[in-house]
């Protein structure tokens, strides 16, 4: 039987460590989807392509052109348009697709959140009186911060913004994580952080700075993930490696290796 061929839909931790451990399986051809937002992405083991699909149909396209057998979505928890995209094509061309979803994080009680439907309602929650914020959120969704200029921004992303997406008042750090809890306690500190924003992205190498907010006592204003539509999901690598194994021992019955 040839190998099952695999399209890992991509920008996640979640994706690499997936495109590691096929690397080197001979039971799998995979391929890493990227959507090329990243300038310069760490690149895979594994055969890859970037750039967007052109909708469900070009999707549709994509999976009947190169036979793709299974199909995992181990994109960000808010890159929802993809992810709904790729339910509707997998379920058209009858292509299996499990979908990787991290857990979101969970307040603890003594906790501060102010749980908002999207970072337009983030920056609305900041409010009026100038604050010195702790940004969180990449670096293409600046555009509602720019319309409450007053606030100072602690803007730390991959790769810089683009100077004009940036409100007046921002420093920028460019990092990727992990990061530590002790690490991001001394930055709320060192700039003198009253609130921090972030995404419920989940997961733990980010999870530093809820930590620190926590012990800080800090209010964190947190976006809650956009709806998806129902789809088989897991939450780990090892669960979609298990799942994978499943569809690969189906195609070998059938082959008749079973
Ligand atoms: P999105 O809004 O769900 O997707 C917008 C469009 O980008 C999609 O319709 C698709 O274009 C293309 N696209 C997205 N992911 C793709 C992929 N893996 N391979 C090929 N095309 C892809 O996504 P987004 O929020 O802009 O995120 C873009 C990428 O950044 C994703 O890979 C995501 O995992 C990663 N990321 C996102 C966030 C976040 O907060 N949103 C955070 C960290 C990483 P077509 O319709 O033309 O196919």
């Amino acid at each position: 039987m040839p190998p099952l061929k695999v399209l890992i839909l991509g920008g996640s931790a979640e994706a690499s460590a997936l495109a590691r451990e096929l690397a080197d399986d001979p039971r799998y051809h995979a391929t890493l989807s990227l959507a090329g937002r990243t300038r310069l992405p760490a690149l895979p083991p594994i055969a890859y392509r970037i750039g967007g699909f052109g909708g469900v149909s070009g999707l549709i396209a994509y999976l009947q052109n190169a036979s793709v057998d299974a199909i995992i979505d181990a994109t960000h928890p808010f890159a929802h348009r993809i992810s709904s995209n790729a339910i509707a094509a997998a379920k058209a061309a009858a292509v299996p697709f499990l979908a990787i979803r991290r857990p979101a994080w969970r307040p603890e009680p003594s906790d501060r959140w102010e749980v908002v439907a999207d970072l337009a309602a983030a920056a609305k929650a900041l409010g009026e009186t100038p604050k010195r914020v702790f940004l969180t959120i990449g670096r293409n969704e600046l555009a509602p911060f720019r319309e409450a200029p007053w606030h100072f921004y602690l803007i730390r992303s991959v790769e810089a913004p683009e100077p004009a997406l940036l409100p007046p008042r921002a420093e920028v750090i460019t990092a990727r994580g992990p990061f530590a809890a002790e690490a991001e306690q001394a930055l709320l500190l060192a700039h003198e952080i009253e609130v921090l924003v972030t995404k419920n992205s989940g997961g733990s190498a980010t999870y530093g700075k809820i930590l620190a907010a926590r012990q800080l006592g800090l209010p964190v204003v947190m976006v809650a993930r956009p709806p998806l539509p129902e789809a088989d999901s897991v939450e780990e690598v090892g669960q979609a490696l298990a799942w994978l194994a499943r569809q690969h021992a189906r195609r070998a019955a059938a082959f008749g290796e079973g």
